[in-house]
């Protein structure tokens, strides 16, 4: 068996691939698979129903925050938020903390937003903030998933703030009360790739601009309980299966935090251990889930990407805009597989240090 440490889509829990291994073929006794199954009949659309209710309960959501599940990825989003909470020339704050959140300050260029950049850093989470009082909104991406860093708390905003939590969603407790807007494509935390989950509080619906083309238009997919056109509904299974498993299997999203702050910590502290490596980022910024670290001595790099991919942990190279390495911790990946992945580590330290 590899051990998954890939940046997403990822690893997903055994007991999920064997759940949907089970039901591929008859979906809850309807003889059917999930797959074969018009988004207009029942059983679809009580998956809908309870995979909103699902992530409504375990992210504490109020009941009047619709649960959008839609298609495009975290990338669509980037343009439906400023196309949705502002017109031209609107003034909207953005924190550019890394690649993602450029890409959706370069998304908010291009619709001619007046753009203001309210922090910067892209190796350790930006701290002094200047956030206009008349933005729109502001813009926070949770988790950096390339540059391995992570909002510990959530910035103080006084404008309704907006969160891409496509690489740390339902990975620990948030005070979800605080956004206007939350979106996570699932392919991370809770799921596979092809919905997009996008948390629009009814009090932001009130912020929509006229005169959108109906699909661009949060309401339209509020309004049809997600299922304003053929929803991707194998996906949504998958983070339906996803959601039970937290629930019942880790127990919760406390359970779940706890486990993920043990797996990084496993390994920052192996890595501040280590001569060969090192992680650039300060611990107050570090991220759970993705835990980027470089080879001191870069003579190492590729004997070490050999030996790891021979030892069958597989998915340890950095994004390709950075280099150096990457272990991303997701949900599913468990405490073994960290400490196998530190025991690694510390074996090559041992051969090579
Ligand atoms: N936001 C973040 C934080 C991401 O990590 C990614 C992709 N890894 C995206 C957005 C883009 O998402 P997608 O590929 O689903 O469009």
């Amino acid at each position: 068996m590899p051990y998954n440490f890939y940046a997403g889509p990822c690893k997903l829990p055994e007991s999920v691939i064997e759940r949907i291994r089970n039901e591929f073929t008859d979906y809850r006794g309807s003889g059917m698979s999930v797959m074969e199954i018009s988004h207009r009949a029942q059983p679809v659309l009580d998956l809908l129903e309870r995979t909103q209710e699902k992530i409504r309960r375990l992210m504490g959501l109020a009941v009047d925050d619709d649960v959008l599940l839609l298609q495009g990825g975290g990338t669509l989003q980037f343009s439906m938020i400023p196309m949705n909470l502002s017109a031209a020339g609107d003034p909207v704050d953005y924190i550019d903390s890394g690649y993602w959140a450029a890409k959706a300050i370069e998304a908010a260029r291009q619709l001619e937003r007046d753009v203001h950049v309210a922090g910067k850093a892209h190796d350790t989470i930006p701290t002094a903030l200047d956030i206009r009082a008349d933005a729109r909104y502001l813009h926070v991406c949770t988790n950096n998933t390339v540059m391995g860093t992570q909002w510990q708390g959530i910035p103080e905003s006084r404008v309704p703030l907006v969160a891409d939590m496509s690489s740390d969603i339902l990975s620990r407790n948030i005070d979800t009360g605080r956004f206007a807007l939350i979106y996570a494509h699932a392919q991370k935390t809770i799921g596979a790739a092809g919905v997009t989950v996008v948390i629009v509080p009814r009090k932001t619906q009130e912020m929509i601009q006229p005169g959108l083309p109906s699909f661009f238009d949060y309401r339209t997919h509020a309004d049809a309980g997600s299922n304003h056109h053929t929803p991707p509904v194998f996906a949504i299974y998958v983070v339906e299966c996803m959601l039970d498993w937290l629930e019942k299997e880790v127990g919760g999203l406390d359970t779940m935090e706890t486990l993920n702050r043990d797996k990084a910590a496993l390994l920052y502290e192996t890595l501040d251990a280590s001569t060969l490596f090192r992680c650039p980022v300060p611990s107050e910024s570090r991220s759970m889930m993705n835990v980027v670290f470089d080879a001191v001595n870069p003579e190492i790099v590729s004997i070490f990407s050999q030996k790891a991919e021979e030892a069958g942990l597989l998915g340890l190279q950095g994004h390709r805009s950075r280099g150096g390495f990457r272990a991303s911790l997701y949900n599913a990946v468990t405490l073994e597989e960290v400490e196998t992945l530190a025991g690694f580590i510390t074996d090559f330290e041992h051969c090579y240090g």
